[in-house]
């Protein structure tokens, strides 16, 4: 197949995104310091072109804030850039995070709604403090600040990094099973965006949405197919097949879906620390041929190399 990469010159270049296949080493999903990643936008574009990525977009959470110095970084390494961003969304009591892809990063009606989604970010963080300190684990929220690069997004990340540093659990995972996840102490109930609102946001800044990692929202069929279809509704075009939060089964699973569906299959590996990630950037198995990638519906949204 076609290559597009270091050195094709800009006049051809749309022509040969247009033809990018299914096997491109696309990795449409990972984060920064400026949500729960633990890389610079910097650091991240450079170990994305080590590691062989074709495609790349950094979607933090709720905060496009990286996207300039993201695209700046590409771009220098001659690395194909798409914006990205993921949005936390409550649907059906659950949280679900819709990633967008290849919008305009400065379209003031979606930085306003990221705004809000962020806005409730701190109260929530201190709520899990008192929760914590429920069960002996006392200043939690001021050690949690210490791992956080953007004071808005304080993530349930920078608590397990900080009760991992200070003892109280060997790894993330198991602060997570432990005190973050629902029914535990840390855990604190929160009203994210609508999912039309942040299918809207998205589309109206001229980008395209994707479910994230569906198979981590332990749905039953009911609600799953609840999501699926008022998802497409909204507009919404894409979902994740490949990612790093997905199993092998998952993967035939949500291939079928996204067929069923009629829906654009996207890849990412949710890389968010050298140290917690067991998928590195780029590091995935190819999109399924028999899936049309989201990329090849976001060629004209791809951000040239300069
Ligand atoms: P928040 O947006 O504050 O609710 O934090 C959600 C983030 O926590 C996710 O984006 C993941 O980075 C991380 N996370 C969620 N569940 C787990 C888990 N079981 N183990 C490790 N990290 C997790
Ligand atoms: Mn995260
Ligand atoms: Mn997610
Ligand atoms: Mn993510």
């Amino acid at each position: 197949m076609t290559r597009v990469g270091r050195g094709a010159p800009p006049s051809a270049y749309n022509d040969l995104v247009k033809s990018l296949t299914s096997d491109l080493n696309a990795d449409l999903h990972c984060h920064s310091v400026v949500s729960d990643g633990t890389l610079t936008p910097e650091a991240l574009a450079e170990r994305a072109r080590a590691n062989g990525v074709e495609l790349w977009a950094l979607t933090d959470h709720d905060e496009v804030g990286g996207q300039h110095r993201a695209r700046a970084a590409a771009g220098a390494l001659g690395l194909p850039y798409l914006t990205g961003v993921e949005i936390s969304v409550t649907f059906a009591g659950t949280t679900v995070h819709i990633v967008g892809l290849g919008f305009d990063p400065d379209q003031p009606q979606l930085l306003q709604g990221l705004s809000a989604t962020r806005g409730g970010r701190e109260a929530r963080a201190r709520e899990m403090a008192e929760g914590l300190a429920t069960v002996g684990i006392h200043g939690a929220y001021e050690g949690a600040l210490k791992y956080v690069g953007n004071p808005e997004l304080i993530s349930r990340t920078h608590f397990a990094r900080h009760l991992v540093d200070s003892g109280v659990c060997s790894d993330t995972q198991e602060v997570f099973r432990r005190f973050l996840i629902d029914g535990r102490p840390g855990f604190v109930p929160h009203r994210w965006a609508k999912l039309g609102d942040a299918v809207r946001w998205i589309v109206e800044a001229g980008g395209t949405a994707v479910i994230a990692h569906p198979g981590r929202y332990k749905f039953t069929p009911n609600e799953e197919y609840a999501l699926f279809t008022e998802f497409i509704a909204h507009g919404g075009r894409g979902v994740e097949v490949i990612t790093g939060s997905h199993t092998a089964a998952d993967f035939v699973k949500y291939a079928d879906m996204a067929v069923e569906f009629g829906l654009l299959a996207s890849r990412g590996s949710d890389f968010h620390s050298p140290a917690e990630s067991h998928i590195d950037l780029g590091k995935l198995p190819p999109l399924p041929a028999r899936l049309t990638p989201v990329w090849s519906a976001l060629s004209e949204r791809v951000l040239q190399p300069s």
